[in-house]
């Protein structure tokens, strides 16, 4: 035989060094896989120490169950584990770790030291160099165990070198002691970066408290609790208000079993119901814990265990999005209500209001006077007043922002006689349009400005939602014609049945020649010529792209100057929505200032 291919066992150390690659990448790895076996051990206090970023020192104690004293041998041996024992039990794991990884592979690649007691003063201490255990003494100490992890990666040069700035690392440690004590309010948990504490959590805590230690005021002040019981699935957390959404990803922290994870299907799942709400480059603030039978969850994918499977994706994702959508929901219909009570039962949403459905039978009346083809949206039957002098004005009119009734200019506000409206749920009256684009409101909170081309756009979407599978449709004397770039052969044909139930009539004359017969009623054929033009560019991935694209390409454009009586139809078909915040795209349809906001405008008030 030649020895050069002699086939050898690894020396157990080597085993457990390359076992280390995968399980600890760095000292926030290390910390997490410490902390997972403290709460493992049903401690109720975990105390945490580190220096330089965890590199020089990692320190952890905390009063769970302990190890016996001769059992410390064994928790440092790998696939050693108390947490596991047959195959069963694999597909069924209720606790943090059972791969029995972590301890040997951390201290192959450190000074390590190892102490325990299962009662309080007859403990045992095993130290440990890279690996070989060198020492082993009694300890008196209190029931709980205590590991200290010294020099990190000072035998892996490679792993060394690829450490951040102390400072990067510390930070990273700070993240992951946060990530735990959010999902675990009954844990004590305290952290110390040198000697100086970074938080303090005490037991018993509520989420929102702990989370300012990382969320700003303003993001806080806005979530709204999520709640929810589904296809046997329960999620709970905090989504964050729409307007608070930012470019960055790193506040949507996603757990399964309390476990954080990463995880694409619950991700998109969030994104998917702030869709609308928010631009698509932001991303929102969410909190979401997901429980889930643990046979239903492959914890198993990965080492570092943060990566987890589903064996039914679509029912979380579906649950997920529920729950985080009836969340919002509740806040948006807490917004519609006159008061300021936005309490919100995170089990019982409160009541979207509904939307009276429109007889598409009869042809929705186009705001009077308007210019080609202006569509469609309700016009309320409540009655329309000429506004005098209203008791219930906020406003006395010389005191808003009206300008003399001569030729307005785009900048001002037009003066027509303005008629003041009521539904049941809200008073406001219109003020007038600035730059042609902009709808003053008068309301019992303040004052608002409603973006009219992105409110119209909001209420075409929602009318497309209820009824856009059967939209009405116009047909034509001469037929549209698109020509079509050969790539685009295959979008027309996976959009087909889509176009055709909002109301196209379709036909593909050569591979290169679309024609349409009918269209939407709710477009003018210059404006459906541009809309599947659009999509067929852009190749929509959803219903609601195709009504987005539609209720944009039929929405009235800023700059289209509108009579009062023009304006407050859009008003009162936009104010009955239930989700009125923000255009299909997620720009803000309406921009408001509350009294004390205006008081405080004004320097009437601090
Ligand atoms: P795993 O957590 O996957 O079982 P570890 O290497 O992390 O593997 O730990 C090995 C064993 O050591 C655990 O199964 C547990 O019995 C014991 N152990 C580790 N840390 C603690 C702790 N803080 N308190 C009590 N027992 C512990
Ligand atoms: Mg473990």
């Amino acid at each position: 035989m030649n020895p050069e291919h002699e086939i050898r066992l690894l020396p157990e150390d080597l085993q457990n060094q390359i076992a280390a690659g995968e399980v600890v990448e760095r000292p926030a790895s290390v910390l997490k896989e410490l902390i997972e076996n403290a709460l493992d051990a049903a401690a109720t206090r975990i105390h945490i120490q580190i220096r330089d970023g965890g590199q020089s020192l990692i320190k952890i104690s905390d009063n769970g169950h302990g190890i016996a004293a001769e059992q410390l041998g064994l928790a440092l041996t790998r696939h050693a584990t108390s947490k596991l024992a047959t195959l069963r039990d694999l597909h069924d794991i209720r606790s943090f770790g059972f791969r029995g990884e972590a301890l040997p592979s951390i201290a192959s690649v450190s000074r390590f030291r190892l102490s325990s007691a299962q009662v309080t003063g007859e403990g045992a201490t095993l130290e440990v160099l890279h690996g070989k255990q060198i020492r082993r003494i009694q300890t008196a100490m209190p029931r709980g165990t205590e590991i200290e992890v010294n020099d990190l990666f000072t035998n892996i040069p490679a792993r060394l070198k690829f450490l951040k700035q102390p400072a990067t690392e510390t930070r990273k440690c700070a993240d992951i002691v946060l990530r735990m004590a959010l999902a675990n309010l009954h844990v004590e948990f305290e952290f110390l970066q040198a000697d100086r504490t970074v938080f303090h959590f005490l037991a018993g805590q509520a989420l929102a408290d702990r989370l300012c230690a990382a969320w700003p005021e303003p993001i806080l002040r806005g979530v709204s609790a999520i709640g929810m019981t589904t296809d046997g699935l329960r999620i709970d957390g905090l989504a964050g208000d729409p307007s608070t959404a930012q470019a960055r990803p790193d506040r949507i922290l996603l757990y399964v079993n309390k476990r954080p994870v990463q995880d694409k299907t619950m991700l998109s799942a969030v994104r998917e119901a702030y869709r609308g709400r928010i631009l698509g480059k932001e991303y929102p603030q969410a909190l979401v814990f997901l429980e889930i039978p643990a046979a239903e969850v492959d914890v198993n994918v990965h080492p570092a265990k943060t990566e987890i499977r589903f064996q039914d994706e679509s029912s979380v994702f579906r649950a997920v999005r529920r729950a985080v959508l009836a969340s919002l929901d509740a806040r948006a219909s807490a917004r519609v209500m006159p008061s300021d009570a936005r309490q919100f039962a995170p089990d019982a949403p409160r009541p979207v209001q509904p939307i009276t459905p429109l007889p598409l039978e009869h042809p929705i009346p186009p705001i009077q006077g308007a210019r080609e083809n202006v569509p469609a949206y309700a016009i309320h039957d409540e009655p329309k007043f000429a506004m005098t002098k209203n008791a219930e004005s906020l406003f006395t009119p010389d005191a808003s922002v009206q300008q003399p009734p001569s030729s307005p200019a785009p900048d001002e506000v037009t003066s027509e006689p303005i008629p003041i409206s009521r539904t049941e749920d809200t008073h406001f009256r219109y003020l007038g349009q600035i730059a042609a684009t902009y709808l003053v409101l008068s309301t019992p909170r303040g004052l608002s400005l409603v973006d009219q081309h992105a409110a119209h756009e909001r209420v075409i979407h929602d009318l497309l939602r209820q009824h856009g599978t059967r939209g009405e449709r116009q047909p034509l004397l001469m037929p549209l014609e698109i020509h079509l770039h050969p790539s685009q052969t295959h979008v027309v044909q996976e959009v087909w049945n889509d176009l055709t139930g909002l109301g196209f009539s379709l036909e593909l004359k050569t591979a290169q020649r679309l024609l349409a017969h009918a269209i939407p009623s709710l477009l003018s054929p210059g404006k459906a010529k541009e809309f599947l033009e659009d999509i067929l560019a852009t190749k929509p991935t959803s219903m609601d792209d195709l009504w987005a694209t539609m209720a944009c390409k039929s929405a009235i454009k800023a700059g289209d100057n509108l009579t009062a009586d023009e304006a407050l139809s859009l008003l009162e078909a936009w104010r009955k929505l239930p989700d009125r915040r923000y255009c299909p795209h997620g720009r803000p349809v309406e921009v408001s200032w509350s009294i004390p906001d205006l008081e405080k405008l004004f320097k009437r008030r601090p």
